[in-house]
C-alpha cells in the first residue's frame, strides 16, 4: 500500500483564486479586477512577439543577456545583478526556496500579496503576517515581528490591494536594523507609476540584504506572458540562478520584454494617464461618498461601509458589466479594490457607483 504525502506545510496552502474576467450573459464587460493596463501592450513588443514566432523550433537564449543588458540601460543598473524570471512571481519563489525552510519565519504585512505567504508555505518555512497601520507597511511592527528565525522579509512598495507605500528613509531604517540573518524583498510591481521612485535600487547598491522585484505584467501589460526581473547584491543573484531552470523564459517572452523596455514613450503615457486618472477615480468616488486611501499604483480600494455595502455594490457592478475585485481574502471584506481603467472605463464604473449610492439612499 503506498503511502504518498506532500511535504509539509503544502496542505496549507489556500489555491489562488484569480480576479474574474468575464459575466455569463453579459456583453461589453469591463474588466477592472486584475490590474491590467487598459491600454495594453507596446505595439514594438506585439510586433518583437511576432517576429519570435519564426525561430520556434530553437531553444532560447539560457543568461537572457539582451534583455538584462536593456533592462540595466533603462534603469542604469549592471545586469550582471539583474535576473529574469516567469513573472516577478517566479523570483518570489526563487528567494523563498533559496532563503527559507522548515523552522524559519518569512514575514510579510497583514494585507500584503498572497504569494508570499504560498512561496514560504511551499518551502516548507512559517509565513508571518505583520500587522499595518492605517493600511500602511508599519516598519516597527515588523522589526518588532522579526526573531532570530527570521529569514525573509516581503514588502510590495507600493502595496496591493492598499495601494499605499512608504517612504525612502523608512525602507532604509526597515533594511538596517534587520537581524543578520534576514533579508528584506521590495516587491516593486507598481514601483514604475510612482514618479521618480526607483523602487529601492539605490539602497540595494548600497547593502547586502535587500533585493527588489519587478514585473512586465503591470505598467507594461504583458501579464499574460509572464516576464519578470529580480535585482540585488551579487551573491544573491547567483544563488539565485542555481534554482532558476535554464529555458524558464521563451525567446517570445524575452523578445517582447527587451521591446516593452525600450519602448519609453509608450511606457510613460501610460504611466501619466494612470496617475491622471487615478486621481478623477478616486475623487469621483469620494464625492459618491466611497473613501479610499491615496494610491500610488494603478488600482483604488475602494472603502463601503461594511461588508454587506461592498457585497451589494459588487452585485450591482456586475449587473452592469463591470468586474472589479474582491477583496475579502485580503483582510478587507468592506473593500473593492478597482483598477484605473482608461478614460470610458472609469467614467463608467464612477457613474454606476453614483447610481448604486442613490439606489442605496
Ligand atoms: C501583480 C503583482 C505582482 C506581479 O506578478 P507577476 O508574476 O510579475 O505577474 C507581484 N507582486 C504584486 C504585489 C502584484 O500585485
Amino acid at each position: 500500500m503506498a503511502d504518498i504525502r506532500p511535504q509539509p506545510g503544502i496542505m496549507d496552502i489556500e489555491l489562488y483564486v484569480g480576479g474574474q474576467s468575464s459575466l455569463p450573459g453579459v456583453r461589453d464587460v469591463v474588466k477592472l479586477s486584475s490590474n491590467e493596463n487598459p491600454f495594453g501592450p507596446s505595439p514594438a513588443a506585439v510586433e518583437a512577439f511576432r517576429s519570435a514566432a519564426h525561430a520556434l523550433h530553437r531553444y532560447p537564449s539560457t543568461d537572457h543577456a539582451s534583455l538584462r543588458a536593456a533592462i540595466g540601460e533603462v534603469h542604469g543598473l549592471d545586469p550582471a545583478r539583474i535576473i529574469c524570471g516567469v513573472g516577478s512571481d517566479e523570483i518570489l519563489q526563487f528567494l523563498c526556496q533559496c532563503y527559507a525552510g522548515p523552522g524559519d519565519e518569512v514575514l510579510h504585512t497583514e494585507h500584503g500579496f498572497a504569494i508570499y505567504r504560498i512561496g514560504a508555505l511551499a518551502a516548507g518555512a512559517t509565513p508571518i503576517a505583520v500587522p499595518e497601520r492605517d493600511r500602511t507597511t508599519d516598519v516597527d511592527a515588523l522589526l518588532a515581528a522579526c526573531t532570530e528565525r527570521t529569514r525573509l522579509v516581503f514588502i510590495a512598495n507600493p502595496n496591493n490591494p492598499t495601494g499605499t507605500m512608504i517612504g525612502t528613509g523608512e525602507i532604509m531604517r526597515l533594511a538596517d536594523n534587520l537581524p543578520p540573518r534576514a533579508l528584506l524583498v521590495l516587491d516593486g510591481a507598481y514601483a514604475e507609476f510612482v514618479d521618480g521612485y526607483d523602487g529601492g535600487a539605490k539602497i540595494i547598491g548600497q547593502r547586502d540584504n535587500v533585493v527588489m522585484t519587478r514585473t512586465f505584467s503591470k505598467l507594461y501589460g504583458l501579464g499574460g506572458l509572464r516576464i519578470g526581473w529580480g535585482y540585488g547584491p551579487q551573491e544573491i543573484i547567483d544563488v539565485l540562478n542555481r534554482v532558476r531552470g535554464p529555458f524558464n523564459l521563451s525567446e517570445p517572452q524575452l523578445a517582447a520584454a527587451e521591446a516593452a523596455v525600450r519602448d519609453r514613450a509608450f511606457a510613460d503615457r501610460c504611466a501619466s494617464e494612470n496617475a491622471r486618472l487615478r486621481v478623477w477615480l478616486a475623487e469621483a468616488l469620494a464625492g459618491h461618498g466611497v473613501p479610499s486611501d491615496p494610491s500610488f499604483g494603478n488600482f483604488i480600494l475602494a472603502r463601503f461601509a461594511d461588508e454587506a455595502e461592498a457585497l451589494a455594490a459588487d452585485a450591482w457592478l456586475k449587473a452592469d458589466g463591470i468586474i472589479v475585485r474582491r477583496v475579502a481574502g485580503y483582510g478587507f471584506p468592506q473593500c473593492l479594490r478597482i483598477t484605473v481603467g482608461d478614460e470610458a472605463a472609469c467614467r463608467r464604473v464612477a457613474h454606476a457607483i453614483g447610481t448604486f449610492r442613490e439606489d442605496q439612499a
